[in-house]
């Protein structure tokens, strides 16, 4: 495997270190309203199966949060295929790759959709309410803040790495996946 595995039993603990924010937005709002939109669960996804979650493990993931919101039969029925469309065990068995930042970065989150690059596609508001919750310290905060405010995106999620992990990340950041590994290396 690419990378490193994520398993069902520690996946909150791993969220809160080593998820960059976009996965770690979509992950809480999972968590908060049981239910995420089409293009959540293709970005969330996605990454979780790039970071080793097993078909089985990423089944039990949704359903355990879907089946609150919409109830079991409903969630076999209606999301439980494109799960296992995700890992190519349906349809035209595409293998599915997880999204890079710069596709995240340009799509288009509508009204109820969780998905994006939060240095994008937040109001400044939130997005120094969603660092600060991260653990982003006030000096930090303000560097990366001004690289969102002039569209270096990736740089400002580089910028929030290196506050959390107290390390230069001297490749950047260009991958969510890429984001979770790195992290995992400092972390263990
Ligand atoms: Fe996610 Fe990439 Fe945006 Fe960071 S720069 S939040 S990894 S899309």
């Amino acid at each position: 495997r690419e990378y490193a595995d994520i398993s069902l039993k520690d996946i909150d603990q791993v969220a809160k270190n080593s998820f960059p924010l976009c996965m770690r937005h979509l992950f809480d709002k999972l968590k908060e309203d049981h239910h995420l939109k089409h293009g959540g669960r293709m970005q969330l996804g996605l990454f979780l199966k790039g970071v080793g979650l097993n078909l089985e493990d990423a089944l039990a993931f949704w359903r355990a949060e879907f089946s609150k919101k919409v109830g079991l039969e409903k969630f076999e029925k209606q999301y439980a295929y494109s799960i296992r469309h995700n890992y190519g065990k349906e349809g035209k068995r595409t293998d599915y790759t997880p999204y890079s930042c710069s596709k995240i970065i340009s799509s288009t989150p509508g009204t109820g959709d969780h998905h994006g690059c939060p240095y994008r596609h937040f109001s400044e508001e939130n997005l120094r309410a969603a660092l600060d919750r991260m653990g982003v310290n006030s000096r930090a905060m303000e560097d990366v803040l001004d690289k969102a405010r002039n569209r270096h995106y990736q740089l400002a999620c580089t910028l929030t790495f290196e506050a959390l992990h107290g390390v230069p990340c001297d490749a950047g950041i260009n991958h969510p996946n890429q984001y979770f590994s790195d992290s995992k290396k400092i972390l263990q």
